[in-house]
């Protein structure tokens, strides 16, 4: 069976399959499953067939190829790829054909993987649900009633039922994570600046960061290697070598200190989540990791301050979608305002206007202290509390999301309890740090558990060290969705 990265690319090395069949069998795994659960937007057969017999013709001539060549993967509908329509799941990109790379894209481009889809998401990555995508709605391969979670719902859903090894996300409170928790794979938030943000359409820049959905911690070791790195072009990706997180992975994780945020299990937070990642934590102990309590006392004010930051930031960089610069313009609009009001109430939907409304209000003058300069103050002693625990401990463990995937609509009328969702993904942006999810239960319902990993900045192979320890000793990660079918 042919799963996993690791799988694939040594099925495409030793010649046991083509770049060209692989193509073929994803778009199969698609056909058969993309039906139920909506992932993907578009697919680009043709275009993944050419790029895969170039790939073969240059194995056939025993031409190098890159590190990932043939292996088929898709990207969230919001990296700019050249002459590929950009929507972000949103209307007002509609027809918004970019005319360059992102510096991601090109990275996954040179190292020969085939990107074969473009997944959907939340309309500009806001939401916790994919129920703000303006096309349609994923579902969660394990109960199709249920959301994959967001904004990354298409990328973690589309790993999930085993569509591709790997999918590509972005994450601004949680969007990689979240969903990953929510659909039982593992989501890799790098640090902010470790992954460049060039051609990655911004929803709030200072939060921000691309991300690996896969199946296991190994194979997001192999994709972040390709991804990372500095970028002339966006001046906030660090200058920092990329290490060989392939050759950290294994190892031992004995005597490696774990800190448990006891403000992250309060109430609020659903049992069967609570006690599968209380049972993981044993199982981290048994590995030889050291378990202490540690307190990230500004928490409580975690969701309020990322919601006027990321807003404030989302007003500011939304307001270039005036119906002339990108995508789509209203039609009969006698005067410029009309085109300006017109388009942009047609094509954003009503969480991306509801926050836009929102950021430009913590922005307004007479408003800005009391909101936004008082929430960017928060966020420093929010990084301060990440920054205390981490002189005592190596890593910090919490749940990924306080519940399991709620139903399709069942927080639709109430935004608030929506972005509560959030309460253990934002702080981790706040504080630019990595965070990694991965599959640690189920519920009796049989719906996945995610447990959250949190490091110290540029951490990301403790990360995926710590990971790969407890995917080595579980089998969570392993379990597959009936929607996918005996393949
Ligand atoms: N759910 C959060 C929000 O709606 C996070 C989204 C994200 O990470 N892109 O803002």
């Amino acid at each position: 069976m042919t799963e996993t990265v690791k799988q694939w690319l040594d099925a495409l090395n030793s010649k046991q399959i083509s770049a060209r069949e692989s193509v073929e069998l994803v778009l199969k795994r698609v056909e058969i499953t993309d039906d139920k659960i909506d992932a993907l937007l578009n697919t680009r057969p043709q275009q993944a067939l050419a790029l895969a017999d170039e790939i073969d013709t240059k194995r056939t001539n025993g031409e190098s190829v890159g590190p990932l060549a043939g292996l088929p993967i898709a990207v969230k509908d919001l990296l700019c790829e050249k002459d590929i329509e950009c929507t972000c799941a949103s209307k007002i990109l509609k027809g918004y054909f970019p005319p360059y790379n992102a510096t991601v894209i090109e990275k996954l481009n040179n190292a020969g993987a085939i990107i074969v889809g473009r997944l959907n998401m939340d309309e500009f990555a806001m939401g916790s649900s994919t129920e703000n995508s303006a096309f349609k709605q994923t579902k969660n391969p394990w109960d199709i009633e249920r959301i994959p979670g967001g904004s990354s719902g298409g990328s973690a859903a589309s790993v999930a039922a085993r569509q591709f090894p790997l999918t590509i996300g972005t994450d601004t409170g949680g969007s990689i994570r979240q969903p990953a928790g929510l659909c039982g794979v593992t989501g890799l938030k790098p640090t902010y600046g470790r992954v460049s943000r060039y051609g990655l359409v911004a929803y709030a820049s200072s939060l921000d960061q691309i991300g690996p959905l896969t199946l296991n911690a190994e194979d997001a070791a192999i994709a972040l290697k390709v991804i990372a790195g500095h970028d002339s072009k966006d001046s906030t990706s660090a200058d920092i070598s990329v290490p060989d997180y392939m050759a950290n992975l294994e190892g031992e994780i004995n005597g490696m200190k774990i800190g448990v945020p006891k403000e992250y299990f309060k109430a609020g937070i659903d049992a069967e989540v609570n006690s599968a990642v209380k049972t993981a934590l044993e199982h981290l102990q048994n590995l030889g990791a050291e378990v202490v309590e540690i307190s990230l006392p500004h928490t409580d004010y975690a969701i309020a301050t990322y919601y006027i930051v990321a807003t404030a930031e989302a007003s500011s960089n939304l307001a270039r979608y005036d119906g002339i610069h990108y995508g789509a313009r209203a039609k009969n609009t006698p005067s410029l305002a009309d085109v300006y009001k017109k388009s942009r109430r047609e094509g954003f939907g009503d969480e991306v206007i509801r926050r836009i409304i929102l950021g430009t209000y913590v922005l307004s003058s007479g408003y800005y202290d009391a909101y936004y300069l008082k929430a960017l103050k928060v966020r420093t002693l929010i990084k301060q509390d990440f920054d205390n625990a981490f002189e005592k401990v190596d890593a910090i463990v919490t749940p990924t999301s306080p519940t399991t995937a709620f139903k399709i609509g069942e927080k639709t009328d109430d935004p608030l309890q929506m972005y509560l969702s959030d309460i253990f993904t934002v702080s981790v942006n706040l504080a630019g740090l990595p965070g990694i999810s991965i599959p640690c239960g189920f519920s009796k319902t049989n719906l996945p558990i995610g447990m959250q990993l949190l490091g110290k900045p540029f951490a990301e192979k403790t990360l995926l060290k710590l990971a790969n320890a407890y995917q080595k000793a579980t089998d969570f990660h392993t379990k597959r969705p009936a929607v996918c079918g005996i393949q």
